[in-house]
């Protein structure tokens, strides 16, 4: 994707989420935008992506919103942080382009997921989305950090059948340091979703050196384990494909020596999940 694109020759639909996309919302004025933050009428979205299997159960759409709280210096899609990189695109286009799908996903038993960047950073948007998808009997998956959890309502959350949950490390201080921001808030998120009996997959980016410590990891499983609506758990092995786009914004990349987790590493911590009673891939 070039970065001289107007927002209007770039289509919704993008082949993956490593297309690099900037500035297709800045055009857009900032009392609009803070309307839109305030009513979900409008949302900026990186893009659509179809045919996924790995963003929850079955074939998914999933969009991916721009704009996200976390700093992640793994981040795979940094494009995504800032809001304005994403194109605006009102809730009624993004329904209608998403009913398109409504019986080819009931067939794979597939379902729509939304992802970001951070979703919750525009709530009004995920949660007016997430609730018209479902009432198209369209199976909902929200795929979160859980910070700004507190930001939907009960009703809102029962509208979405898993919450795909990015849990980044267990502890404080190392998570602020990987992301920049505490995790107390996604771990009540976490604790607030077994309340209310909603199911959680949790998603746990393996990055050999950073995210890989045993004791870290076995906390983690503990933790999840005794919430009791983990209903798996995804071990993401890290990867060097969003690398291109921190050297095209230019932001400081500190992971160039960083390598993929081995098979053996990447069983070890799926081991560890598993003894603590989750199952785990
Ligand atoms: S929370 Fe996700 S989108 Fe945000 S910085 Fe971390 S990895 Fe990137």
């Amino acid at each position: 994707m070039s970065e001289e694109k107007s927002p209007q020759q770039v289509p919704l639909e993008a082949p993956n989420p490593y297309e690099l996309r900037v500035n297709l919302g800045v055009n857009v004025a900032e009392s609009a935008v803070k309307e839109a933050l305030k009513t979900g009428d409008l949302g900026f979205l990186h893009s659509f992506t179809t045919g996924s299997t790995v963003d929850g159960p079955g074939v998914r759409v999933v969009a991916w919103t721009s704009g996200c709280n976390w700093r992640c210096v793994y981040c795979h899609n940094p494009d995504t942080w800032n809001m304005m990189n994403g194109m605006p695109v009102t809730l009624e286009r993004a329904i209608e382009a998403l009913g398109k799908y409504r019986h080819g996903l009931r067939i794979m038993a597939g379902g729509f997921t939304l992802s970001g960047g951070e979703p919750l950073m525009q709530d009004r948007f995920a949660a007016r989305l997430l609730t018209r998808v479902k009432a198209m009997d369209i199976h909902t998956a929200l795929d979160t950090n859980g910070y700004l959890g507190e930001r939907l309502s009960d009703e809102e959350l029962d509208q979405i059948d898993v919450v795909l949950l990015d849990l980044k490390t267990w502890d404080p201080e190392r998570h602020q340091r990987l992301t920049g921001k505490d995790n107390a808030p996604t771990l009540a998120f976490a604790r607030r979703l077994a309340e209310r009996k909603r199911t959680i997959w949790l998603r746990y980016v393996l990055v050999p050196g950073l995210t890989d410590d045993i004791d870290d990891i076995n906390q983690t499983a503990s933790f999840a384990a005794g919430l009791g609506n983990v209903a798996r758990v995804d071990v993401l092995p890290f990867h060097q494909m969003g690398r291109y786009k921190w050297k095209k914004l230019a932001i400081d990349y500190t992971l160039d020596n960083v390598s993929a987790p081995s098979p053996e590493l990447v069983d070890r911590v799926c081991k560890q999940f598993r003894a603590a009673g989750l199952k785990a891939y």
